[in-house]
């Protein structure tokens, strides 16, 4: 063990004597110190540097004296235990001596109390240091991020505010940049959250070596972070350290012996081209950062007033869309899919859309994602499922009887608990046989949980109701998961279909569809065919369903009744 520094003791003394006799005193009460003596002003100020630990100091001397030794301590904006330590400091002077910041005061006839008043300065000293280090490490806290030790967002707006002031004045530029990291939350979700720690350090360290020392890196949330460039802020340079920064973190990181790569999606905004206050900016820099995702991630975007628009139409359709189903804005299309062998109507599939006041029939590709965005695809979904049975019941009381019809689930209502008593309770309310009702559901839904999956698609059969896989081969499937889920058809997706007699490729996945379903003991239903040539092929192939425009566009109810009643007056029974 080292032993501890020897203290280092500043006496203001005009007596040598004096001196000696303090000295003697501590020393006798096992003080270990180093100890100097100074009479003027100008010798005391040298003494200061480096800082003593202890200064005992006369009140009247000749040349100098205690208070204006206290004075200039004050000055240096130095806190050192100070002792007055007096031949004839009286009651008044003592306390205007307290006052200037000293610890304490010893009357040299009572030499006893020494030791005591400096241990007692000593301490108080070390516990306000304590204390202030607790201070500055609150502060710190409060605007930094405590895991990568960056400022905060707090600091960030701070900083961006103080930057803006500066910039207007000088007329200059600034840029913000919204960085994500591109699927950081996998890497959390499946290897921990020590290794998404090591990853966010090791991403810090690396953007950190592009930029400037006075540019201000932020961490604002578990991956996103925000960069202010001060100077020589232009677009060139903004698209230059966004590049930097991309291009550093493509190199793979080695964690724990696993080589893991991240990517970051950028937005850039810029002053004062994109706003003038800094929530503008940020806000312009979190959309062009959105963009850069939606151009395929690893990219950077700057703000441009379209996103702008884009992003206050997507607003305007949120709140419209909130009220849709209670303003009854929302109908249903039914497409007929017919029996490629004879032609006949086996179901319908009920497409949803919506009658935007403002917008027309907006598509379900445009509302759907953002109904699941806003929770509302709930609402939405019951309705759908509602009707669609309704309507089945409708036109056999009419005389039409389509032997089925298919409804598209969402990944939220497979999710959400309660989609079995849900539809079960609608099969009571409208009287509609369970097998008459088939729900269609991608690959990707079953995906993400497949034991959950597999219990509500075996409650869902057990009612009696048909499934479907949609959009088939578009997904990754496994194909032995797929074996233990009670399907019924699958539907292959359109993309292969519009390529038949253009592309060997597809047909030879077609075939490849048809046969697996054929193994597992499924039909397979034909999206999408437009052609006379599509029908023949896959006629040829094995595939008994087919629906697509060259059978019929999907249409409002009563059109599909006019059309569908007169040609096809005896619809085959269900499977
Ligand atoms: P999907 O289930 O794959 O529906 C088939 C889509 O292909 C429909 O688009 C339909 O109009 C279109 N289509 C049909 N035949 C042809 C054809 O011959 N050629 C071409 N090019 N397209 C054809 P739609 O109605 O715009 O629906 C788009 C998607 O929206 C649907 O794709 C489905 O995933 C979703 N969707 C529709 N209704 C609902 C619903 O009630 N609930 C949920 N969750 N999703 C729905
Ligand atoms: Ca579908
Ligand atoms: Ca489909």
């Amino acid at each position: 063990m080292t032993p501890a520094p020897a203290l280092k003791v500043l006496i203001v003394e005009d007596q040598p004597f004096d001196a000696e006799l303090m000295v003697l005193r501590l020393q006798d009460e096992g003080f270990a110190f180093d100890w100097q003596r100074v009479q003027t002003e100008a010798d005391y100020l040298a003494a200061l540097h480096p800082t003593p630990d202890l200064i005992l100091s006369d009140w009247r001397m000749p040349r100098f004296s205690g208070l204006r030794a206290l004075e200039l301590l004050r000055g240096h904006g130095c806190d050192i235990p100070f002792i007055i330590v007096s031949g004839s400091i009286g009651e008044e002077a003592a306390i205007d001596a307290i006052r200037c910041g000293a610890s304490d005061y010893v009357l040299k006839d009572r030499p006893a109390r020494l030791g005591e008043a400096v241990r007692r300065a000593l301490s108080e000293h070390a516990m306000r240091a304590r204390h202030s280090q607790a201070q500055a490490q609150i502060d710190f806290l409060a605007h930094h991020d405590a895991l990568t030790r960056l400022p905060n967002r707090n600091l960030f707006l701070d900083r961006l505010e103080h930057a803006l002031a500066r910039t207007r004045r000088e007329r200059q530029a600034l840029a913000v940049l919204f960085v994500d990291l591109d699927r950081f939350k996998a890497v959390n979700d499946t290897l921990g959250h020590q290794v998404g720690d090591a990853l966010l350090l090791e991403v810090t360290r690396r953007m950190l070596t592009a930029v400037r020392a006075n540019d201000t890196l932020a961490r604002i949330g578990g991956d996103e972070f925000l960069l202010l460039l001060e100077s020589d802020a232009t677009a060139q340079h903004a698209a230059t350290v966004a590049g930097k920064i991309i291009e550093l973190l493509t190199r793979p990181v080695a964690i724990d012996g696993q080589e893991l790569i991240v990517t970051a999606s950028i937005g850039i905004s810029l002053y004062p081209e994109d706003g003038d206050d800094g929530g503008t900016l940020i806000r312009h820099a979190d959309l062009a950062m959105y963009e850069a995702k939606e151009q395929g991630r690893n990219n950077f975007q700057f703000f441009t007033r379209a996103l702008n628009e884009g992003a206050l139409e997507r607003l305007v359709m949120e709140n419209a869309l909130r009220g849709a189903v209670a303003r009854n804005e929302l109908t249903l299309h039914y497409q007929p899919q017919v029996d490629l062998a004879s032609g006949t109507l086996v179901s319908v599939e009920a497409l949803v859309r919506w009658a935007h006041p403002v917008h027309g029939l907006v598509p379900p590709g445009t509302f759907i994602p953002l109904a699941e965005d806003i929770g509302v695809i709930g609402d939405i979904g019951a309705w759908v499922l509602q009707t669609a049975c309704r309507q089945l019941v409708d036109w056999d009381a009419r005389g039409f009887s389509v032997p089925r019809v298919a409804v598209n689930l969402s990944t939220r209502q497979i999710d959400r608990d309660g989609l079995v008593a849900q539809v079960s309770q609608i099969l009571d309310d409208t009287g509609l046989p369970a097998t008459r009702l088939e729900l269609e559901v991608t690959e990707s839904m079953l995906i993400r949980d497949p034991a959950h999956s597999k219990t509500v698609l075996g409650a869902l059969k057990a009612l009696g109701v048909h499934l479907s896989v949609d959009d088939f081969g578009t997904g990754y499937s496994s194909l032995a998961y797929l074996k233990l889920l009670p399907l019924d058809r699958l539907k292959i997706d359109q993309s292969f279909v519009c390529d038949i007699g253009r592309d060997s490729n597809d047909e030879t996945i077609i075939r490849a569809i048809i046969a697996l379903g054929r193994s597992l003991g499924l039909e397979t239903v034909a999206e999408g065919v437009e052609k006379p040539q599509q029908a023949e092929f896959l006629l040829h192939e094995g595939s008994q369903i087919a629906q697509g425009y060259h059978y019929a566009r999907p249409a409002p109810a009563p059109e599909i009744e006019t059309t569908w009643h007169v040609a096809a007056p005896t619809a085959a029974s269900g499977k």
